[in-house]
């Protein structure tokens, strides 16, 4: 199967107001063309993306343009400019579809891939909503007449074909349809219906863009996850003469005890990224009961989060760690720690803080018993 989407943009959008055509205002920073392109390119069914542009139009499509994505010339009318990229497409490898007004940027990829299944086992398929308002008529200000609203639809674009029933319906319309399911029912294909979205709103007036604005931040604002965690640890110091902290080897007239290298820092985070994630903390992925850890390098902790993070489909965005201690001091270490959490995290230095602070000589930190860390990590959903 080979699928064609048709996007018709070759109008000249007066009712909405504006310098230009309203397929090329901008809509959160693109134009509604590009938009609209951008959702069909995300469906790989699509297999070629045929733009119907105004003669007038066509340099404005230059970035538009790429290996799936080409510009025509359309008619004079919606139906002419539909028949032209139906021609267009007659005699290649297309044997299906997809006609969409180019004023319907919020159009999403599952919409348009759920059309393309539904000529699975219908010739045609249209996406529509029901009518949920009373109807009236109205004359001369006042309601004439209410109307039953049974079994009535709000129809959409993308009208999804079989391409050599469209094409012949086509060129056998006297002209003056409404759409292409008009077209097509005329020549007696049947349209199967197929949910349509609320957010698949068609620009027709100045207003239209405002609530488009509106869907599109939403939309936005639903997609991005943000989470973050915390992580605390303490160890003990004991015989050595370096201690391990974020990846770095201070020298020290002691070291740190513990089960691995005793990073007390680097576990801190390693802990804060599994919070972010609510996938427990290192003794559950590395139990301290089991002999091949011991000794371990940290950074093998730190690069099993960072992992987990990518396979849940996150990335880390930054991270914080504080160490508290007398001594020995971290300051002049801190830029080396920096640049060793990065690379394990394979992120840049500039969204990893590493700082340290005493207790003031109390506690367990004061009386130099050990050394304790605090970490925070933030991901976002890529
Ligand atoms: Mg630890």
């Amino acid at each position: 199967m080979t699928t064609a989407a048709l996007i018709v943009a070759a109008g000249r959008g007066l009712r909405a107001g504006g310098e230009v055509p309203k397929q090329w205002q901008m809509l959160g920073g693109q134009s509604v063309l590009a938009r609209t392109v951008a959702a069909f390119y995300a469906v790989k069914q699509v297999d070629e993306i045929v733009l119907v542009l105004h003669a007038d139009d066509m340099g404005l499509a230059a970035g538009l343009l790429g290996p799936r994505v080409r510009a025509i010339t359309g008619g004079a009318t919606r139906a002419a400019s539909v028949c032209n990229a139906l021609e267009t497409v007659a005699g290649s490898a297309v044997n299906r579809v997809l006609i969409h007004d180019g004023a319907r940027p919020l159009v999403s990829p599952a919409l348009i891939a759920r059309l393309i299944s539904a000529l699975d086992h219908a010739p045609a398929a249209a996406p529509a909503l029901p009518v949920t308002d009373a109807l009236w008529r109205g004359q001369a200000g006042n309601v004439a007449a209410t109307l039953p609203r049974d079994g009535l639809f709000r129809a959409q674009t993308p009208q999804a074909f079989r391409l050599a029933p469209i094409l012949a319906a086509h060129r056998a319309h006297p002209g003056g349809a409404a759409d292409d399911v008009e077209v097509a029912r005329a020549a007696g294909i049947e349209v199967a219906i197929v949910p349509g979205e609320e957010a698949n709103l068609k620009l027709t007036f100045p207003e239209d863009f405002g609530r488009a604005e509106r869907d599109l931040a939403a939309q936005r604002h639903a997609m991005i996850d943000i989470r973050t965690g915390n992580g605390f640890d303490v160890h003990r110091f004991g015989p050595g003469d370096a201690v391990w902290l974020c990846g770095v080897a201070v020298p020290f007239e002691r070291g740190l005890i513990g089960h691995s290298d005793a990073d007390v820092a680097m576990h801190a985070l390693t802990d804060a990224i599994y919070g972010a994630l609510a996938e427990g903390d290192i003794g559950r992925h590395f139990p301290p009961s089991d002999p091949q850890w011991r000794g371990a390098a940290s950074a093998v902790f730190l690069r099993h989060a960072v992992a987990r993070v990518l396979a849940r489909g996150f990335a880390v965005t930054n991270a914080d760690v504080t160490m508290i201690c007398e001594r020995p001091k971290i300051g002049p270490h801190a830029a080396a720690m920096r640049t060793e959490l990065a690379a394990i995290m394979a992120i840049s230095p500039d969204r990893v803080s590493v700082k340290a602070t005493t207790s003031e000589q109390l506690g367990f930190t004061g009386r130099e018993e050990g050394i304790a860390a605090m970490a925070t990590a933030t991901l976002v959903s890529l």
